[in-house]
């Protein structure tokens, strides 16, 4: 469904992504893990049309890359943004609406009232101003406006980010529940919900694509993943690590331990 190769994103002299390439099939729920400052914010920018990148960007088959995010919404790529944006003088439910905006005279997948059973605690919410909200309340609503742009791929940044762990097993409860119908791509820190929820999985360090394999694959080798989430010490062997040379380096290093 989604193939992008070869993404780099610049600011001014910043090479924030560095030709990552992912792809996203059909239904399927992929995540895309790495420590700050990997580019993986960048990349979801780039591939909404969000952010100009350099690259191939192939969605159903179709080169996107010349269409703008606005145009990329309407073919059903909508991202939930980092920091959820939620609009604070907007009610919950004008919130929830604004995602429907893009939709125009594609047929609406979800509407209003499949957000509410998708996140029932938002019904009695309905009429609070956004501004009023929790972190999680807001990344409820984050997610439901997504949801009500039809997504047919929806991209994720860091939904867990700020949340304590009970809410954040509620946000992840309600993404199971959107997996499968829709195909899924989520950008997290929380290696271990994202690897949860996900068939596959990527990881980011230095604007590139250091690691892939199914989410068995990637827990089986947590402890290559957390080196290049940097929650690993490696001491003075850690320099190696955010370029695919260095995935080779600490690929050995991780092996002859
Ligand atoms: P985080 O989890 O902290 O958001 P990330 O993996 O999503 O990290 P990006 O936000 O894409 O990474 O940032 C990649 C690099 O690009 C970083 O060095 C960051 O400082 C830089 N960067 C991101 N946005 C901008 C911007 N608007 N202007 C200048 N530099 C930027």
């Amino acid at each position: 469904m989604l193939e992008v190769e070869d993404v780099r994103v610049s600011y001014g002299t910043t090479r924030a992504v560095q030709g990552m390439g992912l792809s996203v099939g059909a239904g399927e729920a992929v995540c895309l893990i790495g420590p700050n400052g990997a580019g993986k914010t960048s990349l979801l920018a780039a591939i909404s049309g969000m952010e100009s990148a350099g690259g191939s960007f192939r969605f159903d088959g179709e080169d996107v890359s010349r269409l703008s995010s606005f145009q990329r919404a309407r073919r059903g790529i909508v991202l939930v943004p980092e920091g959820r944006r939620v609009f604070a003088d907007l009610t919950v439910h004008e919130n929830i609406l604004v995602g429907a905006t893009s939709v125009r005279k594609r047929p609406m997948r979800f509407r209003p009232d499949d957000a509410y059973d998708i996140f029932p605690a938002l019904t009695r919410l309905r009429n609070r101003r956004g501004g009023l909200l929790s972190g999680g309340e807001q990344q409820m609503v984050a997610l439901a406006r997504g949801l009500l742009g039809s997504p047919r791929l929806l991209m994720v940044d860091e939904p867990s980010l700020g949340l304590a762990p009970a809410v954040c097993k509620q946000v992840y409860g309600a993404l199971e529940h959107i997996a499968g119908e829709v195909a899924l791509l989520i950008v997290e820190q929380n290696t271990n919900d994202a690897l949860r929820l996900c068939e596959r999985g990527y990881v980011a360090a230095g604007g590139r694509i250091v690691l892939s394999g199914t989410s068995a694959e990637l827990a089986d080798r947590e402890a290559l993943v957390e080196t290049f989430l940097g929650t690993r010490d490696l001491g003075n062997r850690a320099e190696a690590i955010p370029t695919t040379e260095g995935l080779e380096g600490s690929r050995e290093q991780e092996e002859s331990r």
